[in-house]
């Protein structure tokens, strides 16, 4: 995917020397207490940037907390003036930018409620003609890269530069294991096809549960994201929104230091032991390649016998055969199974379609 973007580098903005973005703070604002105490504990853990809050809250269902609105923002100007860090919130309508804006918030973020909504987010576009803020935008809810990306075409086009991308995962229509499926593959295409827009995780609205939120940071930082969002709250049992996945400011300083980050920069002698790997799998995928190529070729060969002896292409024994051997050889071979298993499932398919080409063809 294509779009021509004007895009600052996050540098350009905010000095993390060089290490990922860290955004935390509590799902919503709750109380003046309830910020102060909770920035404190994360300006005390000394990993945070940015602060978030959460003041105008897009709930499921109506009569839930929907934030506290403009009565918040003075308590989040407080945590700029007593911990030096930067302050975040969301905006869905031109009249919380204007809120945001008159309050000094320093980043604005859309939800990803909003992002679903072209026409909320050129709503949100025309209210920042001229204005100098950094804009970060979560993905849409739906996993729809295209409506993703015409949300920043969107937000450039009213002049906004200082953009990043907010990755929080897309809702599903089971339940699973997270909150909101990653779809990391959505995430990986966004960051090739864009690789100047900064990309934060956020893997407290992928997990929804405090126990998930390690193994989703490092998937992040093992991809290279340039930073992270994360809910941290006093007393994350009794948050009145996402309490079953925020930590308290410490559990949070403990869960990063669990975290491996990696070196997205390298030297040289690294730089020829990648090139000799890599020189290495090319190897490998083009003998993968001519295996493919010659198990084509019997293909064609069986075909052809099915053909003259008048045999169905597809026996469903011979298939469960190849199903199942497969799978036990993957095993043995270390590979994911499920893998294997869907990588058969393509050959397979595409077998079929050649026996049947084969079958149809006229013979001399
Ligand atoms: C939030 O960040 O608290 C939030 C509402 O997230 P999302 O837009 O990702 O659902
Ligand atoms: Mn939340």
């Amino acid at each position: 995917m294509k779009a021509n973007l004007n895009v600052s580098p996050l540098e350009s903005w905010v000095n993390t020397d060089g290490k990922p973005l860290i955004i935390a703070g509590p799902c919503s604002a709750e109380t003046e207490e309830q910020v102060l105490e909770t920035a404190e504990g994360i300006a005390r853990n000394g990993y945070a940037h940015i602060y978030r809050a959460g003041v105008w809250k897009p709930r499921t269902r109506p009569g839930s907390f929907e934030g506290k609105g403009e009565e918040a923002l003075p308590w989040l100007q407080k945590v700029k003036e007593q911990t030096g860090l930067k302050t975040a919130v969301e905006v869905a309508t031109p009249q919380h930018v204007e809120l945001a804006l008159k309050y000094g918030v320093d980043v604005l973020w859309i939800g990803a409620r909003t992002t679903v909504n072209p026409f909320n987010v050129q709503d949100l576009a025309d209210a920042l003609k001229g204005v100098d803020v950094p804009v970060l935008i979560k993905n849409p809810v739906n996993p729809d890269l295209a409506l993703w990306v015409g949300a920043f075409e969107r937000i450039a086009g009213a002049g906004i530069t200082k953009l990043g991308g907010i990755h929080r995962g897309f809702s599903n229509a089971q339940e699973t294991k997270y909150r909101n499926s990653p779809m990391w593959q959505i995430a990986v295409e966004f960051k090739t096809s864009f690789p100047d827009i900064p990309l934060i995780g956020d893997p407290s609205h992928m997990a929804g549960k405090r126990a998930y939120l390690a193994e989703l940071t490092q998937r992040a930082m093992d991809l290279n994201y340039d930073g992270l969002i994360i809910e941290s709250h006093r007393n994350p049992d009794e948050a009145w929104s996402d309490a079953s996945q925020q930590l308290t400011p410490d559990a949070l300083g403990e869960m990063l230091n669990s975290i491996e980050f990696r070196n997205a920069t390298y030297g040289t002698d690294f730089q020829s032991e990648l090139d000799r790997l890599r020189a290495r799998l090319d190897n490998l995928d083009r003998e993968l390649m001519e295996v493919l190529a010659s198990r084509m070729a019997i293909v064609e060969q069986l075909g052809e016998y099915k053909r003259d002896n008048n045999v169905a292409v597809l026996q469903l024994d011979r298939w469960k055969h190849v199903h199942q051997s497969r799978a036990e050889w993957a095993k043995s071979l270390n590979l994911y199974p499920e893998v294997v298993e869907e990588l058969f499932k393509l050959i397979h398919m595409e077998s079929i379609r050649k026996q049947t080409e084969v079958m149809n063809r006229q013979t001399v």
